[in-house]
C-alpha cells in the first residue's frame, strides 16, 4: 500500500491511498484503500489520513474518518493515531480475540504529524519545503 497525506503552500489537502490489496484476495474484493472515510479521508480545513492493514477491519472503525474526526475537535495528529488504533485494536480483541495489521498516517492544517500501528514495524517518509524526504520506522506499544 501507498497512502499520503498532503499539504500544499495555499492550505489545500489532499489524501490518498493505493494498494494491489491483500495477499490471496477473493476476486472482486474491495479492500479499504478506495473506501473514502476507511483508506482515506481529508478535510483541508482540518488535516487528512491514510491506512493500511487489514481492510475489513479497516473499514468497520471508518478510521481514516475517526482519525480526522478527533483532529477536528483539536487533538493533534500523533494522539489522534493512537486512539484509533488502540480502539479498534482493543474492540477487534474483546469481540473476537485478534485483531488485524493497521498502521495509520495523518496530517493537520498546520503540517503536524502523526502515525500509529499495532504492527512490529511501520516506516514511513516525511518530507516538506523545509524536511527533505526522511524516512522513519513506527513501532507497536
Ligand atoms: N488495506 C489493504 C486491503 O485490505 C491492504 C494493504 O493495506 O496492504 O486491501
Amino acid at each position: 500500500t501507498v497512502g499520503m497525506v498532503c499539504l500544499d503552500t495555499q492550505g489545500h489537502m489532499t489524501a490518498a491511498t493505493s494498494t494491489s490489496g491483500l495477499f490471496m484476495k477473493h476476486a472482486g474484493r474491495v479492500g479499504d484503500s478506495p473506501v473514502l472515510g476507511a483508506g482515506f479521508y481529508v478535510d483541508s480545513q482540518v488535516g487528512g489520513a491514510s491506512a493500511t492493514g487489514f481492510g475489513e477491519d479497516v473499514m468497520k472503525g471508518c478510521v481514516s474518518y475517526e482519525i480526522v474526526r478527533l483532529m477536528k475537535e483539536g487533538m493533534h495528529p500523533q494522539k489522534a493515531c493512537d486512539q484509533a488504533v488502540q480502539t479498534f485494536d482493543r474492540e477487534l480483541r474483546r469481540r473476537r480475540g485478534k485483531a488485524g495489521d493497521m498502521s495509520l498516517i495523518a496530517m493537520n492544517q498546520k503540517g503536524e504529524w502523526g502515525v500509529s500501528t499495532n504492527i512490529d514495524n511501520f516506516s514511513f517518509v516525511v518530507a516538506g519545503e523545509k524536511q527533505k524526504p526522511t524516512v522513519y520506522l513506527a513501532k507497536k506499544d
